[in-house]
């Protein structure tokens, strides 16, 4: 769906069309009527990650993510920054866009795969940082 402010919160920062907002278990995260991508506020990814069935939120896809994957210069939907490229340190296929006061953008499938490795080895990748890593 196009981007339209009276209906969407944000727009996507890879596809440009709307997002809408979904909630599992009480967080509220917001998802791309298009290519599905995620877009987490803050903590949220690794709250919702320990949340039983919350891979069900992400219903892209990994095919359809994938086209999205190497995307550049990727904008906060929040601020407009340019955002950081990171990567999971266990699992170093998975690539997202991270802005230090916003939050973080998965592409479709890639929440899934996230919530494979464990909650304490994701969090000390992120303290660590992973910053300016140029993508490939
Ligand atoms: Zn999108
Ligand atoms: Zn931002």
């Amino acid at each position: 769906m196009e981007y339209n402010p009276d209906v969407h919160n944000l727009q996507c920062p890879k596809c440009e069309h709307g997002m809408v907002e979904i909630t599992h278990d009480e967080i509220a995260i917001d998802r791309c009527t298009n290519c599905q991508g995620l877009w987490f506020d803050t903590d949220e990814a690794h709250q919702l990650k320990l949340r039983p069935g919350s891979e069900a939120v992400d219903t892209g896809d990994k095919s359809e993510g994938w086209k999205y994957d190497s995307r550049a210069n990727v904008n906060c939907p929040h601020c407009g920054n340019l955002m950081d490229l990171s990567y999971d340190p266990k699992q170093i296929h998975i690539w997202y866009e991270v802005c230090d006061d916003h939050g973080m953008f998965m592409d479709a499938g890639e929440f899934t795969d996230f919530k494979n490795e464990t909650l304490l080895d994701w969090f000390r990748g992120l303290i660590k940082g992973h910053r300016n890593i140029v993508a490939p």
